[in-house]
């Protein structure tokens, strides 16, 4: 289904507050609106991809990731969790209501399940945070078109341009860059919620030092990387907020 076509939402124009941060934020369009186009880049995505039929790593991510989305405390998300099999995309991404992928090619980053745990938290506190939603809100404002008046435009290219910067562009291969404030929040939250549910909060700043070391010497970030820039203040600021997330930590038996 076209996201386009989808983009047919009621007009909210709210402030929210990101949790944990309690960080106000714009919001137009309402959280179920977002989850709707959620779901639908989310089908879109599985039927063009190759979904791995490996057990234990599915076994893996789903576990992993479930106790993430416990930790969230987000009960009306309808998570789900899929591995796409693509050795050579080093990625991962949630969208809006709880669709989480994770590409096989990101494994050997995240090196074991505290890693991967590093890796699902983040990308599940963007969605939380709603900071596609925020970006989406910030470049109606600026345009200052409704939700409305912008989705009755014919132009395609235009809704689908909205449906990037929401965070479902996954559908048409594009996810774009947040900002550093949005990847900073999502880098805090990610932290909380992997301590919460069971695993070592400091397997997230290894899985950085990891991704700064394979930038180095590759000269060339893996797709994740490219959006999430490993560089020194990230990993200094994540070794900052280590103490507060691990007042969260208690190990998985
Ligand atoms: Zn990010």
């Amino acid at each position: 289904m076209r996201i386009a076509s989808l983009l047919v939402i009621l007009l909210l124009g709210a402030c929210q507050s990101v949790p944990i941060t309690g960080r106000s934020q714009l919001q137009i369009m309402s959280e179920g609106a977002e989850a709707s186009l959620g779901l639908s880049a989310f089908q879109d995505v599985l039927q063009k991809e190759k979904i791995s039929t490996d057990t234990a790593l599915n076994a893996m991510v789903t576990r992993v990731g479930s106790r993430i989305a416990v930790a969230t405390g987000r009960t009306n998300y309808k998570w789900e969790f899929k591995v796409i099999e693509n050795d050579k995309l080093a990625n991962a991404f949630c969208l809006p209501g709880g669709k989480v992928a994770v590409y096989t090619g990101i494994m050997p980053f995240a090196k074991d399940e505290a890693g991967l745990a590093a890796v699902i938290g983040h990308e599940v506190a963007h969605a939380i945070a709603r900071h596609g939603g925020e970006r989406m809100s910030q470049q109606l404002l600026l345009e200052g078109v409704t939700l409305a008046a912008a989705v009755s435009v014919k132009d395609e290219r235009k809704a689908d341009l909205y449906a990037t910067l929401l965070g479902v562009g996954a559908t048409f291969g594009i996810l774009l860059p947040y900002s550093r404030l949005h990847e900073s929040e999502a880098d805090r939250m990610g932290l909380i919620y992997m301590a919460k549910a069971g695993y070592d909060p400091r397997a997230a700043r290894d899985l950085w030092v990891r991704m700064a070391a394979h930038d180095k010497a590759q000269g060339k970030p893996p797709e994740w990387l490219s959006t999430h820039p490993a560089d020194e203040k990230r990993i200094r600021q994540i070794e900052q907020w280590l103490p507060e997330a691990a007042s969260y930590y208690h190990p998985v038996r």
